[in-house]
């Protein structure tokens, strides 16, 4: 078992809403969902931040982004519009320390983000 929430969630020893797998990433609903639809896609591999999959695993963050985009389609929003937040540091709100990208659609967002 890791401290890690997300690997957790990859490792199938913490419940989640999966929307997509691949084999490198996992999508899955947030459990506490700001919007319609509001998923989380991860790189199964442990990276902090973006900033840090960025230089260990370029390819790997092109991956992420690319899985959310098929999420918002998946979900119905990629026509509407939709959001992707990567909260970085803990004054932009990040509270989870594996990599993450907040897919949110389905309303109108405000800008700028509070
Ligand atoms: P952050 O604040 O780090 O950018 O985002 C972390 C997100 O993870 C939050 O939106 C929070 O609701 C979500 N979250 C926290 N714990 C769990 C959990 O156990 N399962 C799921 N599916 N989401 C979680």
């Amino acid at each position: 078992m890791t401290d890690c929430l997300f690997c957790g969630i990859v490792a199938g020893d913490v419940p989640a809403k999966i929307v997509r797998e691949g084999a490198r990433t996992v999508a899955f609903r947030d459990i506490n969902p700001q919007a319609p639809t509001h998923v989380l896609v991860i790189p199964k591999d442990h990276h902090p931040t973006a900033a840090a999959l960025a230089a260990a695993d370029p390819e790997l963050l092109a991956e992420v982004i690319g899985e959310a985009h098929r999420v918002a389609e998946g979900e119905g929003v990629a026509g509407t519009g939709y959001r992707l937040v990567f909260n970085t540091g803990d004054q932009a709100g990040q509270t989870v320390h594996h990599v993450h990208v907040h897919v949110l659609g389905g309303r109108g967002l405000n800008w700028p983000p509070g």
